[in-house]
């Protein structure tokens, strides 16, 4: 087969008709062999009784997973994923801002030019100004920092995927904002980008408010983090746990030598317990040995866990 389409959706049930008619149009001009996944994220809406007329009607190429509730936009694409058979995997938003005339092209990048994604990049852009476009390119901006992924849009619903990328890469929580610095880590370091058109909602409202913003600056340190230390913890605990040990113990030897130097030369001294950088010291040795265990604790659960050796191997012979 040789595109697996994956509509992750949660209320869109005025949109499905019109999208998968399009969808199935583009794809019957180009003559291509497909499957449309749609991923229902516990709607509340009848989107359900809508996919399964659009079954009854083309049982060979609508397929769809039901959730019992809306668990989010990541779980729903990662169902999809595991179950995608295409050798192209495209991903699209189901309130029609992303249009399938671009899968064609897509599939061209992928298939011809040898790309693991390509992400969309929405360059015109048809949503709020201020509570969309904007955060968004600041959100943009940092993300290239911190990935090192030149992307204009790393969260455009719009993406192809080669797909062995897609089996190989786990989206959780709400990681899929950041599904190319997953393919990356993995990886399928051959990412790409297509200016795509972008339009505006028709029919619905957005599913993400404002705390998008916020929870995804935590969810990229918690990326980056993992990405570094994920396997080895220590690497970071250890050293920052050290550092401060070793500064608070300095620190509290300076604070009892200059006790004894000033009793040895009969000058005024202050209690040590008076002393402010003794606390500060004792504070700071504690803080180190605290950040040591957690080191220690972080290697324990790792050794334990089933995921410490998931190396992906690429070929054999
Ligand atoms: N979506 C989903 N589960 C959710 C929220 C959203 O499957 O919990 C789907 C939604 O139906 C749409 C896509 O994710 O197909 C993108 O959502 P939306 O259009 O609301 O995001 P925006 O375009 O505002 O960024
Ligand atoms: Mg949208």
């Amino acid at each position: 087969m040789d595109i697996s389409i994956i509509v992750p959706l949660y209320n869109e049930a005025e949109s499905l008709p019109k999208l998968y008619e399009w969808i199935a149009r583009v794809m019957k001009e180009n003559k291509f062999s497909y499957e449309v996944i749609f991923v229902n994220d516990g709607s509340t809406d009848d989107s359900w009784q809508v996919i399964e007329d659009l079954n009854k009607a083309d049982d060979k190429h609508v397929h769809a997973i039901s959730f019992r509730r809306n668990y989010g936009k990541s779980a729903a694409l990662y169902c999809g994923f595991k179950a995608a058979k295409g050798d192209v995997v495209i991903t699209m938003d189901a309130d029609l801002q992303d249009s399938p005339d671009e899968i064609p092209e897509l599939f061209k990048m992928i298939k011809e030019e040898g790309f693991d994604l390509v992400s969309g990049w929405k360059k015109k852009r048809y949503d709020n100004k201020f509570t969309k476009n904007i955060p968004s390119k600041l959100f943009n901006a940092t993300a290239r920092k911190v990935t090192g992924i030149k992307l204009h849009d790393m969260n455009c619903g719009l993406k192809a995927y080669r797909n062995e990328v897609v089996k190989n890469i786990e989206v959780f929580s709400e990681m899929h904002r950041y599904i190319p610095y997953l393919a990356k880590n993995a990886g399928f370091t051959k990412i790409g980008e297509k200016v795509v058109q972008h339009r505006k909602r028709e029919f619905g409202t957005s599913k993400f408010g404002l705390n998008r913003f916020v929870n995804g600056y935590l969810d990229l340190m918690t990326l980056w983090f993992l990405n570094k230390f994920g396997k080895q913890p220590m690497h970071f605990f250890g050293l920052i746990g050290s550092l401060m040990f070793m500064l608070g113990f300095i620190a509290i030897i300076v604070v009892g030598a200059m006790k004894l130097y000033a009793l040895y030369h009969g000058h005024h001294a202050m209690l040590v317990a008076n002393n402010p950088y003794f606390h500060l010291s004792i504070l700071s040795m504690v803080l180190g040995c605290m950040l040591f265990l957690a080191g220690f604790l972080g290697e324990l659960i790792i050794r334990n866990s089933q995921s410490r050796n998931d190396y992906l191997i690429a070929k054999e012979i």
